[in-house]
């Protein structure tokens, strides 16, 4: 693949903070230690939290941290240089290899949590009000909402070693059949993540027509299969919710999400009702590509030719100027990334597509990966990653176990990041054209973000509750609820392709956590709230937000957002923040409606 030069070709991250080298024979020295440890902590405590005084147990969980902290620091470091380079096998045999230990160790530790949550209410809440378990006392009250949800010890080891070769076995087998998945495209043989990006590259209909024929035609063949795929995944999170109490298909996801049921729902309900956002936004896009009607294909089509390429320098320097301009602490903070080189942003054959940052690794700072190609996008996914980064430096303090977020919350700082540098991109330019580009981009990213997984999550409500009520799906059914979702929420706006009926089959997040996508809707939409609020209230906002991120995971989201003056139990709360969505339409349109 020809890349532009950008100067990111040789902006590659330094691993020496984890360890050495893959042979650095600390690796093996810390997993037998850990795995030792793991052995003596359960002969030591198993049988007897209950009989522990607070400030034993606080000795326990610190050990507890301890074993933890040294599984993930070893596997992480395994997972980032398999990241960098997934040819070569030794890599991924390393990767292997850590996490046969790690489930070795884990398994060892299972019976501390199973424990904790059976122990009666009046002795746990006798423990968690004592001082002398203050550190830990959130993470231990928030661990005992499993509790009318477990097995027993044994049952619940024979269901962890068996998931080895059950839903985790079938997810890796997706993953694979999606990897090894070729597109003839013209002649040209390309992954489906290469075909795909080529839909928000191509500015001529035809084309992308074209591009979404050799998607579909290369979606088909393995279609059964994958349908096979999915059928046993909503087959077993039946099994699992029978099995374990849970009321609902989405009820286990809202729990590890520390989301209640009811608050869940009303966020999917206020997003719901408000699809005449969507609906507005890509009747206005279809006017200014100059079509009548945009397509399912067409959504992500560029408003002109994507031009020139931002250098790595420009790009650095903007969002560190962004974050700068927020708060020179966050600016610092984020600065250390590039000069510690924390960022691995070198285009490579081999390195994984898409971006990250690692944030849980205990003792050492984040680490963030991307693939720079020097177009405006790639700028906001540095600063979006980056913004992971800052919270994760700045919740470390905490420790593992309290520094790590929900799901629900992850998205808060990243998001907030690319809002502060979209602004910098647009104070850069003058040219109307350009700006409209460039707040139909941002517009783009918001719809797919917020929308696009509500009516994905309705998909997931829909085929979870069809497989419970009419047994195993037929791949025609299953592409009936998705097209019936996709067109309650693009309404008249668009056209639903009959070949876009099976895109469902390529989304591994259906697969692998189900339920996990109405995640992303709650983040954005929160993080949008708080940046809202900094445009209105400046200064004050800064060190009420940074304290935010400094609490980690440290207490239930709804705390924290309360904390900032939010209750995301409200229905309100979601309607102000899709309503900013709505704005961003309106300035479109208002930039549209000069150019004409
Ligand atoms: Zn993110």
């Amino acid at each position: 693949m020809a890349t532009a030069v950008t100067g990111a070709e040789n902006v590659e991250w330094d691993l020496h903070d984890l360890f050495e080298a893959p042979d650095d024979p600390r690796i093996d020295d810390e997993l037998d230690e850990a795995a030792a440890a793991a052995t003596a902590f359960r002969e030591r405590y198993r049988g007897r939290l209950g009989e522990l005084s607070a400030a034993e147990l606080n000795e326990a969980v610190v050990e507890l941290e301890r074993l933890k902290s040294i599984s993930t620091r070893v596997e992480t470091f395994a997972r980032l240089r398999l990241a960098a380079d997934s040819s070569d096998q030794s890599r991924g045999a390393l990767v292997q290899k850590v996490r046969e230990r790690n489930t070795q160790i884990e398994t060892e530790l299972l019976f501390f949590d199973l424990e904790w949550s059976g122990l009666d209410d009046g002795i746990a809440e006798r423990l968690l009000v004592d001082p002398a378990l203050a550190q830990y006392a959130n993470v231990l009250r928030s661990e005992r909402r499993y509790k009318p949800y477990q097995l027993s010890e044994p049952e619940e080891r024979i269901s962890a070693e068996k998931n080895l070769t059950g839903a985790g076995a079938w997810s890796r087998f997706f993953n694979e059949l999606l990897s090894d998945l070729r597109v003839d495209l013209d002649g040209e043989d390309l992954s489906l993540d290469e075909t795909l990006a080529k839909l928000s590259r191509l500015t001529d209909q035809d084309e992308r027509a074209r591009v979404a024929e050799a998607v579909t035609g290369a979606l088909r063949p393995g279609v059964r299969t994958r349908g096979y795929i999915l059928n046993t995944i909503l087959n077993e999170r039946a099994i699992e919710d029978r099995l374990r109490g849970y009321s609902s298909w989405i009820a286990a996801r809202n729990l590890a999400n520390e989301i209640p049921d009811e608050a869940a729902q009303s966020l999917v309900d206020a997003i719901v009702a408000r699809y005449d956002i969507p609906q507005r936004f890509y009747a206005l896009k279809a006017r200014l590509l100059g079509l009548p009607k945009l397509r399912d294909y067409d959504r992500f089509a560029p408003l002109q030719e994507v031009g020139g390429t931002i250098a790595w320098d420009e790009a650095r320097d903007l969002v560190l100027d962004a974050f700068n301009g927020f708060s020179p602490q966050a600016g610092e903070l984020v600065g250390r990334f590039f000069e510690r080189d924390w960022i691995d942003a070198a285009v490579r054959p081999g390195k994984m597509l898409g971006a990250f940052c690692a944030t849980t690794v205990p003792d050492v700072h984040p680490y963030v990966l991307m693939n720079y190609a020097g177009e405006r996008r790639s700028v906001l996914t540095l600063a979006h990653e980056l913004g992971h980064g800052l919270h994760g430096s700045l919740a470390q303090e905490l420790g593992l176990l309290n520094a790590s977020t929900p799901l629900t919350l992850a998205e808060t700082a990243s998001v907030f990041g690319e809002a502060l540098t979209f602004e910098r991109l647009m104070e850069r330019e003058d040219d109307p054209r350009t700006r409209l580009d460039l707040l139909v981009g941002r517009i783009d990213d918001a719809i797919a973000t917020v929308f696009r997984q509500i009516a994905l999550n309705r998909f997931e409500n829909a085929i979870h509750t069809s497989r419970r009520d009419e047994g195993e799906l037929p791949v025609e059914r299953i592409s009936e609820l998705w097209t019936r979702e996709q067109e309650r929420m693009l309404g008249e706006a668009v056209e639903v392709t009959e070949g876009y009926g099976i895109w469902w089959s390529y989304v591994p997040h259906f697969i692998a956590v189900p339920g996990y996508v109405y995640a992303y809707s709650f983040g954005y939409l929160f993080s949008l709230a708080i940046y809202r609020r900094y445009l209105d209230e400046g200064e004050s906002l800064v060190e009420p937000y940074l304290d935010l991120l400094r609490a980690g995971g440290s207490a239930p989201p709804a705390e924290l957002a309360s904390r900032l003056g939010f209750d995301i139990g409200d229905p309100g709360f979601w309607s102000a923040g899709l309503d900013a969505v709505g704005t961003l339409v309106d300035e479109a349109e208002q930039l549209a409606a000069q150019l004409d």
